[in-house]
């Protein structure tokens, strides 16, 4: 490896036996990580971009725009204007995209047919060098994730966590509204005045720094050739040295506790979900302590938590585990599915 712009390259990456396709790890001058892997055999190529960034870094004001931001990024670039390139390239080629907003992260991905992987990664990278936020695709666009909140609605998964983070802390981040609807990304802000384009200028310049992104490819060619496609290209992106947030404070604090919320379903279920606040374990992940508590408390054993729910006629399953919450605080849920009877019990 000799580019300048690479900073560390890594080529013995443990993998299994009957693995046969090869991989390299980079990390650019920039700070971003990128794995390639080469698989002479792959019909279609694929990659993925992950930027440690989120929801919960929301501006308060605009609830919604890291996932608005994710959408705009499809919508034309300096080097491609065109609205559809990106994803008519990837349709006329066999492939597809898609993307998604969490607390913490938000990850774009495509495949394509293996002969087309550079074009592809053309189009986008772009997303991370010049992205447009053209107006009017804008005004359209904000309409794709207000009808994407109204499917939310009527969905009981995503109603529970809209309630999880209407219950916690309301100044934690983690009680943003993630979605945004276009109340929160038009109406309100036009009518405080607030730049709904300026404020996705300034999330994307930021926030969307080469320092907290992490690239994955796939392809047929050799890493060789992987390397010289991208190494040019991701090196563009800027390096702002984002501190990637952590949050301290959990979001529920011991006064946001104890509290019982009884939930009309829109669908025939019944459910009984149990959270408890934990701190990041993350640094604990070799020994995963939350896995032998979720072992324990999910054992299906005579004389187990389970077996004594089920010989009630109180239950059918139980799990029991770790959640994931952020860079910070996390969640330990006990979820059960319940009988009539043992709903009323
Ligand atoms: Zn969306």
């Amino acid at each position: 490896m000799s580019s300048p712009s690479i900073r560390t390259a890594q080529d013995d990456i443990i993998k299994s036996a009957e693995d046969k396709r090869s991989y390299r790890g980079l990390e650019l001058n920039n700070g971003m990580k990128i794995l390639l892997v080469s698989d002479p055999t792959t019909e279609k190529a694929a990659a993925a971009m992950d930027v440690h960034i989120g929801a919960m870094s929301d501006p308060w004001e605009l609830p919604g725009l890291a996932h608005f931001l994710e959408h705009m990024l499809f919508l034309g670039t300096e080097k491609y204007p065109s609205e559809n390139e990106y994803t008519q390239f990837l349709s006329q080629h066999g492939g597809g995209s898609n993307a998604f907003t969490s607390a913490e992260h938000t990850t774009f991905y495509f495949d394509v047919a293996h002969e087309h992987l550079e074009g592809a990664l053309d189009r986008f990278g772009q997303f991370f060098l010049c992205p447009l936020f053209n107006k009017s695709a804008q005004e359209r666009e904000v309409n794709a994730v207000d009808s994407e909140n109204k499917k939310n609605l009527n969905n009981d998964s995503w109603r529970l966590l809209q309630l999880e983070k209407s219950t916690a802390d309301p100044s934690h981040p983690f009680s943003k509204f993630s979605t945004g609807n276009k109340e929160t990304l038009e109406t309100i802000p036009s009518s405080k005045g607030l730049d709904v384009r300026e404020a996705l200028l300034k999330f994307h310049s930021d926030y969307y720094s080469s320092n907290i992104m992490a690239l994955a490819v796939v392809g047929r060619e050799s890493l060789k050739e992987l390397a010289d496609m991208v190494v040019d290209l991701f090196s563009a992106v800027k390096n702002k040295d984002v501190v990637i947030p952590e949050w301290l404070e959990h979001p529920f604090a011991k006064e946001k506790l104890m509290l019982r919320a009884d939930v009309v379903p829109v669908k025939n279920v019944r459910q009984l979900n149990l959270t408890f606040p934990l701190p990041d374990l993350q640094e604990y992940y070799r020994s995963e302590p939350t896995h032998y508590l979720g072992h324990l408390v999910g054992h299906e054993s005579e004389g187990s938590l389970l077996s004594e729910l089920k010989a009630k006629g109180w239950v059918n399953t139980l799990c029991g585990g770790a959640k994931l919450g952020a860079k910070g605080f996390s969640f330990f849920i006990i979820n059960v599915d319940l009988s009539e009877e043992g709903l009323s019990e």
